[in-house]
């Protein structure tokens, strides 16, 4: 007989969570103890669902990396008991949030799904029951007693999408997210559809490890027509600054002012990494293809290629976290390590 899956239910805090006092009209904390009594439907799942919450529950505009640590290691102490996970957080983050969880398991062999809701759990129209349903049976599907998903996933509005590629787009609608570069990795319709071709397998002789060393010492510089030269000399003389996310124009393109190309190059003979990472959230860095990025060829920045910026704070974070030698950041920033990028 096969097992029936082991599901742990993480609540960080957001609007899915909350419950509406219809005294007060104000909008509460749920307490997750009563799940199956808000949503009895879960007890139809072909799974055991456990749940565990932040003590005091997070908007996700407060989420940092002390809480990244904290999620991981909830995971990491249920690891060989539980079959899959669902993290439940805040929208406005999200992408941030599970990008980072993506990186800080290496050789992820069970189903790590984020979700969240645009409507509270409590509200009749709420889109919460749907996105927790779902995204509890993706983290329980198996197939010959494997688990289907071996990644960090974000399921919202129908769609799983590899966490790693996502963005918040929407703050009105229920589909809240969009992967421009990488495409759904399953569907939520009549049935429950995989595209298998597109999931992310790990190594299965390797063993799986938690990474808990994070560096924050970054910043996003994003460019725009008329910025300053003493603005972007302030931002990348902050001291202790280790990263840079710089946010350019079209396929990788930046101005080619001589003040602007010094500062960068200054600022590299430091020791600072620049990551070129696009505006755009369709395609991505194409260094060299046109002359406005020849220049930032030339100072050896590094490609981000179709990353979102998210996933390029969180991949700066661990890979400064994990000390890479110098000589080596460049090219294992620009390879993919959890199909963050296309290579
Ligand atoms: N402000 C909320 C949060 O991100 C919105 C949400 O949960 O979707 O925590």
């Amino acid at each position: 007989m096969t097992k029936i899956p082991d599901i742990l239910l993480i609540y960080t805090g957001g609007t899915i969570g909350m419950v509406k006092d219809y005294d007060s009209g104000a909008l509460k904390a749920f307490d997750f103890e009563y799940l199956f009594d808000k949503i009895p439907e879960l007890k139809q799942l072909h799974c055991n669902v456990e749940t565990i919450s932040f003590e005091e529950p997070i908007d996700s505009s407060n989420m940092n990396t002390s809480y990244y640590i904290q999620i991981l290691e909830i995971i990491e102490k249920y690891y060989n008991n539980k079959d899959g996970f669902v993290v439940l957080t805040g929208s406005d983050t999200m992408s941030y949030t599970s990008s980072a969880i993506s990186f800080m398991v290496e050789n992820l062999t069970k189903p790590i799904i984020f979700t969240g809701s645009q409507l509270p759990i409590g509200d009749l129209r709420t889109d919460a029951k749907e996105n927790l349903i779902t995204a509890i049976q993706i983290a329980s599907s198996r197939q010959n007693d494997r688990p289907v998903i071996t990644e960090v996933g974000l399921y919202f509005e129908y769609k799983l999408y590899r966490a790693n590629r996502t963005s918040k787009i929407n703050a009105e609608q229920f589909e809240a997210f969009t992967s421009s570069n990488y495409p759904p990795i399953a569907e939520s319709g009549v049935h429950l559809k995989f595209e298998h071709h597109l999931l992310f397998r790990p190594d299965k002789n390797k063993k799986t490890f938690f990474r808990k060393k994070l560096n924050n010492n970054i910043v996003i510089l994003k460019l725009f027509p008329g910025i300053t030269k003493e603005v972007v000399k302030a931002i990348l003389n902050i001291p202790g600054l280790r990263g840079v996310i710089l946010e350019t124009y079209g396929s990788g393109n930046a101005p080619t002012s001589t003040w602007f190309l010094l500062l960068l190059k200054k600022a590299i003979d430091k020791g600072i990494y620049i990551v070129d990472v696009s505006q755009c959230v369709g395609g991505g860095v194409l260094l060299g293809q046109y002359d406005t990025s020849i220049k930032l060829q030339a100072l050896n920045i590094i490609s981000g290629k179709d990353i979102t910026v998210e996933s390029a704070v969180a991949k700066m974070m661990y890979m400064l976290g994990e000390n890479i030698a110098s000589e080596n950041f460049k090219l294992i920033f620009e390879k993919s390590l959890r199909g963050e990028l296309s290579e």
